[in-house]
C-alpha cells in the first residue's frame, strides 16, 4: 500500500494535517527525568501535534487534587494546546462530583480520566461519574489492560451517549475483548496508547472493528510521541485511515476543530 505519511515519519517531517493526541499526561513520575513543559510542546510541535489531552501522573498516585490543579494551571497557561481531563478516585465516592463539579467549572476541563484503583467499571460507586458524562457531553478515558476491562465494555452498552475511550487496547497481545466491545458500542473507542507495537495489530484491529472507532494517544511523557505516532504512521493502513486516527476520529468528541 504507497502511503505518503510513511514518508513522513521515516524522514522525521511534521505532519502535514493538525494531529490530536487524546491520552497524554503531566506531572513527573518516579521512573523518569523530569519532564518540562516547553520539553512537552516542543515534542508536539516535531510531530504536528497541535492539542494534546492531558490528565495528571500525580493524580493517578493519590495526588487528585493537586493533579487536576497542574492541569488546570497547564490548560490556563497554554489554552491552544492543552485541554484537561478530570481524574477521580472511585475509593472516596463522596469526592467525585463536588471533585467534577470544581474542576469543569474552570476553563479547559473537557474529559474525565478514571483508573480502577480496586473499583471495577461497573460497580455502581462509578455511576455517578457516567452520569455526569453524560449531562455534560464529556468523553471518558479509561486505563485497561490485556483485555481485562472490568465492566468498561458494560458500562459502555448503558451510556450510548458517552464516548468511552479504553487506553491501551491490545496490550499483552489480548486484543479480543477490545474488538467484542467495539462491535457491541458504537462510543467504545480503542485508544492505541502501548510502549509496544505487535506487527499487524493496528491492521487487524482496523479490520475487525473500522478505523472509525481507533483513536490516538501517546501517553507522552511516559512514552515518546514520536514512536507511538510511527506505531500508525508505518502501519499498512491508509493514509485516510491513519488521519482519523491521528485526529479526526477523536478532536470532534471534544467539541475541538483543530
Ligand atoms: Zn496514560
Amino acid at each position: 500500500m504507497k502511503s505518503k505519511l510513511t514518508q513522513y515519519g521515516r524522514q522525521g517531517k511534521k505532519l502535514p494535517f493538525p494531529a490530536f493526541d487524546m491520552h497524554c499526561h503531566v506531572g513527573q513520575w518516579a521512573l523518569f527525568d523530569a519532564f518540562s513543559i516547553a520539553d512537552q510542546l516542543a515534542e508536539m510541535d516535531t510531530i504536528g501535534v497541535k492539542v494534546a489531552a492531558i490528565s495528571s501522573l500525580a493524580a493517578i498516585a493519590g495526588e487528585v487534587r493537586r493533579g487536576n490543579n497542574l492541569v488546570a494551571e497547564m490548560c490556563r497557561r497554554h489554552p491552544q494546546r492543552f485541554i484537561g481531563y478530570v481524574h477521580i478516585n472511585p475509593n472516596y465516592p463522596d469526592l467525585l462530583l463536588p471533585e467534577l463539579e470544581r474542576c469543569f467549572a474552570k476553563r479547559g476541563f473537557k474529559g474525565i480520566k478514571v483508573y480502577q484503583q480496586g473499583v471495577p467499571y461497573d460497580d455502581p460507586k462509578f455511576d455517578a461519574v457516567w452520569e455526569f458524562a453524560r449531562a455534560r457531553h464529556a468523553p471518558v478515558l479509561a486505563h485497561t489492560w490485556a483485555g481485562n476491562l472490568t465492566g468498561f465494555d458494560r458500562v459502555a452498552q448503558r451510556f450510548p451517549e458517552v464516548p468511552f475511550f479504553a487506553a491501551h487496547a491490545g496490550s499483552d497481545f489480548n486484543y479480543q475483548p477490545y474488538i467484542d466491545a467495539a462491535k457491541q458500542a458504537r462510543n467504545f473507542y480503542l485508544d492505541l496508547t502501548y510502549s509496544r507495537e505487535h506487527t499487524n495489530m493496528i491492521e487487524h484491529f482496523v479490520k475487525e472493528v473500522g478505523a472509525d472507532q481507533i483513536v490516538w494517544g501517546s501517553d507522552q511523557p511516559l512514552f515518546s510521541m514520536a514512536q507511538q505516532a510511527a506505531k500508525v504512521l508505518f502501519a499498512r493502513i491508509s493514509d485516510a485511515d491513519k488521519v482519523k486516527l491521528l485526529s479526526t476520529n477523536a478532536a470532534p468528541l471534544f467539541g475541538l476543530k483543530l
